[in-house]
């Protein structure tokens, strides 16, 4: 069971949405653009890392209805992201597809006593992990600090997260990743007769 060649999940977004989000790797380059949910296990897999408290749900089948319904909900999520990014609005039908899905949640939720207001989705059955994943998705539309958002400036990275330093400098997603790569490209292009170019 499970996918031939796991790594570690990229959980650099600040927000669950983002990591989620994030799981298409390299997104902006079609050569290298990858969807690192392959199947429920590797699914599961990052929703066990990113919310390890969460109730833990089955692993018994392959759910493929319900994969889908969290691939869709994430594809929509970077589009409207995108389109917030470039000073665009999001479009009213991106909008409605989350939506569609936030009113499952509503239907599947039940409050926690007291205030504030909180909801949350038991069970483990499959079919709450989308639901549950578009209320993390709202809570990022609705409730977060979306002047902090970015995209990784790495060429081809696409990668979002919310920048928490104080003057607002993050650019990558990963200083050891994209960061690293950009200092090595600096470093050749300053540097062009003693450095290698690959
Ligand atoms: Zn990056």
């Amino acid at each position: 069971m499970g996918s031939a060649s796991r790594r570690p999940w990229l959980t650099i977004g600040g927000h669950v949405a983002l990591d989620l989000c994030n799981t298409r790797a390299w997104r902006l380059d079609p050569a290298r653009s990858i969807d690192r949910l392959h199947g429920w296990p590797d699914l599961l897999d990052w929703y066990a890392t990113v919310c390890p408290d969460a109730a833990p749900l089955g692993e018994q089948g392959k759910h493929a209805a319900e994969l889908d319904r969290v691939r869709t909900l994430r594809d929509t999520t970077i589009a409207v992201l995108d389109a917030h990014l470039d000073g665009h609005d999001p479009g009213a039908d991106q909008l409605g597809r989350i939506l569609t899905e936030y009113r499952r949640f509503l239907r599947a939720a039940t409050p926690e006593p007291g205030l504030p207001l909180r909801l949350h989705v038991t069970g483990t059955d499959a079919a709450t992990l989308p639901p549950r994943l578009c209320a993390h998705v709202v809570n990022l539309l609705r409730d977060a600090d979306l002047t902090r958002l970015r995209r990784c400036d790495g060429p081809g990275c696409g990668s979002f997260f919310l920048d928490p330093t104080r003057n607002r400098s993050r650019r990558w997603c990963d200083p050891d990743d994209c960061g690293n790569r950009h200092r090595v490209r600096e470093y050749a292009r300053r540097h062009p007769r003693t450095s290698r170019k690959t």
